[in-house]
């Protein structure tokens, strides 16, 4: 019997997939050392754990509204205000099971079949297929290394065809670490409001900011908030990868299609998760700041690293916690009687010979790069970076 094609359609997540071989080498018992997934290394913080424990104690074991409750889009409204200066109401958030969860429901609300979104690469591997899964049509909008892998407000408009609906706007980046300016976010405003179309403004990685201003797109007027989603959650900035909160903050109309879509779809978020990110979103961010300058140092030491090896390089990312490698010039070099033809195969070689977990770049629409993930101990760092300089001088 024929399954969907739709569903045939779509690749799994290579993030995932090379985490999940990284995690079964090492539960093997084999000596791998792991880049792969973005995930941060340290745990959630006490008085988070603390929240969830007295709800389950307390009973918060049940259903909650669909969408969230009403405490933690409460939460969600003071943080956006206190940080972001954007006023919302409770009405216009959607609480959902990770970001990953929200970005689906924001391409199924926006989304008829045939629409377009602008996706720029350099990419985070989910958002063409969230669109596909939509019925929408994701397009490319290639930027340049050299351009620290930014579109200008130029090329986003040569992009624009009468079908497209919406940009993927992700700063700081996954994969590239890059980081929109306030006046690069301005003149790319300007042509979203020219094109009255949306912006699903992934900023999932705001608190990890190295140099540069952290600022939403949709603060910049009233007209662009009105033009964009917002899409944030608590995994990275709080360390709550496995908690799975997510959220959106959207005009009222987009929420209520996503609210009632979810209501049928998942039901609520985890209940005890929601209490407790009441707590992390209430509790400051002396945590985040602290985690922040780790990543900062292990940012530096890599960068510096894979630039004094011969036939590597790297930009220095602004924000989140990853490093673009270009590997182009090991290209047609040989590792043994296997050629190196692409970062796909460098990054099998690297892990099958030098036990290292990185990502290729294709599964980002980086062809001759590879990803690393710095959300991991410095001793792990300098043995994942030792490991390449030896292979890298065993290619011949
Ligand atoms: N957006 C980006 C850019 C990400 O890197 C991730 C990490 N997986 C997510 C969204 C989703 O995060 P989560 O589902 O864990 O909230
Ligand atoms: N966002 C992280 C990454 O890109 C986690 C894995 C995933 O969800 O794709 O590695």
């Amino acid at each position: 019997m024929q399954l969907s094609q739709k569903y045939s359609a779509i690749s799994p997540s290579p993030t995932l997939t090379i985490d999940a071989k990284f995690k079964s080498m090492k539960a093997e018992g084999i000596d791998v050392v792991g880049f792969g997934a973005g995930e941060p290394d340290f745990d959630t913080p006490a008085h988070i754990k603390a929240a969830a424990i007295e709800a389950i104690e307390n009973g918060v074991t049940k259903y909650t509204p669909a969408s969230g409750t009403l405490e933690l889009k409460k939460a969600i409204c003071d943080k956006l205000l206190r940080e972001n200066g954007l006023s919302y109401k409770p009405s216009e958030i959607v609480v959902s099971n990770g970001a990953k969860h929200s970005l689906t429901n924001v391409f199924g609300a926006i989304l008829n079949p045939g629409d377009e979104v602008i996706i720029p690469a350099p990419f985070w591997v989910s958002y063409p297929e969230m669109v596909k899964l939509a019925d929408g049509v994701p397009c490319t909008l290639e930027t340049k290394e050299e351009n620290d892998f930014k579109f200008t407000a130029e090329e986003l408009e040569a992009a624009i065809t009468p079908k497209t609906k919406a940009l993927v706007l992700n700063s700081p980046s996954n994969p590239t670490g890059m980081v929109y300016t306030r006046a690069e976010l301005e003149k790319i405003a300007e042509v979203i409001l020219k094109h009255d179309m949306f912006v699903v403004s992934d900023e999932i990685y705001e608190h990890l900011i190295y140099e540069g201003e952290r600022l939403s797109i949709a603060s910049l007027s009233e007209e662009m908030k009105e033009r964009t989603i917002i899409v944030n959650g608590l995994s990275k900035t709080f360390a709550m990868t496995g908690w799975r909160i997510g959220y959106t903050a959207s005009p009222e109309p987009i929420a209520k299609l996503m609210s009632s879509v979810q209501s049928h779809a998942t039901s609520n978020p985890n209940s005890i998760a929601q209490a407790a990110s009441v707590a992390a979103l209430n509790g400051g961010i002396d945590f985040v700041c602290e985690m922040k300058a780790e990543y900062k140092k292990r940012r530096d030491f890599m960068v510096a690293r894979i630039n004094s090896i011969p036939g590597l390089s790297c930009r220095k990312p602004c924000g989140a916690f990853y490093v673009m490698m270009n590997m182009k010039a090991l290209i047609g070099k040989k590792c043994g009687d296997e050629v190196i033809d692409s970062a796909a195969k460098f990054a099998e070689l690297f892990l099958d010979k030098a036990l290292v977990a990185v990502v290729p770049g294709e599964g980002f629409m980086a062809d001759g790069y590879v990803r690393w993930s710095y959300a991991t101990n410095m001793e792990n760092i300098k043995k994942g970076l030792d490991r390449l300089e030896t292979f890298v001088k065993t290619l011949s």
